[in-house]
């Protein structure tokens, strides 16, 4: 009986992955841009980056030291030096003057090109060149006091890469490490797939814009700053269009500006309320259904297509107005939105197991998102709540670094149980 009535309470919710296939299902790759190599950081590589030179360019030395012909160091000990004639010296950057022939050396520098004649490096560590210095010894001559096997030293010409070869492929994700690939390569721009442009409204006649004096009855409107700054941080390029009151024409005018954008977000008024005008007005400009995902927080959702300008179709999330529900919406669906048009293919967050320090109570059968702090100890993760778990405390989505996911059909994790955790953040003081 119990188990009968549970399925009709669910029947007409949304399972969470059901959600966001919907939901990526209307968005596409963007365009790629050209930019300069610095500013591709995090952006996707629109192309197969190909190396039009050997890198590095020419053999060269790894060391400090002397080039020579192994035959010519071969059994030297500090004993029985084997003394070379010294004929020259090639910093990087120089072109070498001198061949190395048998019994003589060339005085070499890390990255110099390596002499024509040359089979091995010697470092100067190997030699008696200290000492000779120290004693005001003639330079011409340099004494080898360590054998060192034949090829030592010498960076080959194409060992890092190939004339010819893909360097990175499209698709990559733009690292440090990349962009000075791209940099050795010559590159000063790259092309990228561009980023998203995010509009983002917030909607209710509590909010006041924080920098405004206080009001009884009001409160300061935050969803805008924390989705702008989650835009930011995943990618996107944030348009906050400030705060829409509840009536037709305040969300209109907002709307304008929000359908020039490649994704719109609004906070609020997705809920049974009475004041609840951006089902109405967003109808006007497209179609918009509003869902009961089956997960807590932030079970009210509204995605709909509107009609931009030029014939533009725009996406629209409608996150929830509570806090915690808003962002955690964002993280689970609009995250993953950003990321497809930026080209990215996962749009997982890191993952991990960790052993629960305290219950999770799931009183309806939804997927739970609690917010919990990870730490370490003794190599194994642990997960504790942030506190009140309301959708309306902020600070328990700020004091978290992951968020625990209790499956819909458990309705108790007990303390000791492996929980999966997906990380927010991944804080280097903790792990
Ligand atoms: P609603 O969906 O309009 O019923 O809003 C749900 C709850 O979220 C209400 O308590 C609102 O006051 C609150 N809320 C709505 N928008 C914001 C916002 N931009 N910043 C902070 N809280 C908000
Ligand atoms: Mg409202």
């Amino acid at each position: 009986m119990l188990t009968q009535r549970h399925d009709h309470v669910h029947a007409d919710m949304l399972g969470v992955e059901e959600a966001l296939e919907r939901i990526l299902s209307h968005f596409h790759v963007l365009e790629a841009e050209e930019k300069p190599i610095l500013e591709a950081l995090g952006q996707v590589l629109a192309e197969d980056v190909t190396s039009d030179f050997d890198i590095p360019p020419m053999d060269n030395s790894a060391m400090d030291g002397y080039a020579v012909q192994f035959d010519s160091i071969k059994g030297a000990t500090p004993k029985r030096p084997r003394l070379l004639k010294v004929r020259g010296y090639v910093a990087a950057g120089q072109l070498p003057k001198e061949e190395v022939l048998p019994g003589t050396a060339v005085r070499i520098m890390t990255g110099a090109p390596v002499p024509p004649g040359t089979d091995t490096i010697v470092p100067f560590e190997d030699t008696d060149e200290v000492e000779r210095k120290q004693s005001d010894v003639s330079l011409s001559e340099i004494g080898v006091t360590h054998s060192v096997p034949q090829g030592t030293s010498i960076r080959r010409a194409g060992e890092d890469i190939k004339r010819g070869q893909v360097a990175l492929t499209q698709g990559t994700v733009l690292r440090p490490g990349d962009i000075g690939v791209l940099a050795s390569l010559g590159y000063s721009k790259v092309k990228v797939i561009r980023r998203p442009v995010v509009a983002i409204i917030a909607t209710g006649d509590e909010l006041l814009e924080p920098g405004e004096s206080s009001q009884p009855g009001k409160i300061y409107d935050s969803n805008s700053y924390s989705l702008a700054s989650a835009v930011l941080r995943y990618g996107g390029i944030p348009r906050a269009l400030g705060i829409a009151r509840d009536n037709l024409e305040s969300m209109k005018s907002r709307l304008q500006e929000g359908l020039e954008a490649d994704f719109l977000l609004t906070s609020a008024g997705v809920s049974k309320g009475d004041y609840d005008i951006v089902k109405d007005v967003l109808a006007l400009h497209g179609r918009i259904s509003f869902w009961s995902v089956r997960m807590r927080p932030a079970k009210p959702l509204a995605f709909g297509v509107l009609h931009g300008p030029r014939g533009r179709d725009v996406p629209h999330l409608g996150l929830p107005g509570n806090p915690v529900s808003s962002l955690v919406a964002f993280e689970e669906f609009a995250r993953p939105a950003i990321y497809k048009m930026m080209g990215k293919s996962n749009y997982s967050k890191p993952t991990i197991e960790a052993l629960l320090e305290e219950p999770i109570h799931n009183v309806d059968g939804r997927r739970v998102y609690a917010r919990v702090v990870v730490t370490k100890q003794q190599g194994r993760y642990y997960a504790r709540l942030t506190g009140n778990q309301g959708s309306n405390i902020l600070t328990s989505m700020a004091r978290a670094n992951g968020l625990a996911i209790c499956p819909e059909d458990i309705p108790e994790m007990k303390a000791g149980q492996v929980v999966k955790v997906e990380m927010l953040d991944w804080m280097e003081d903790v792990f």
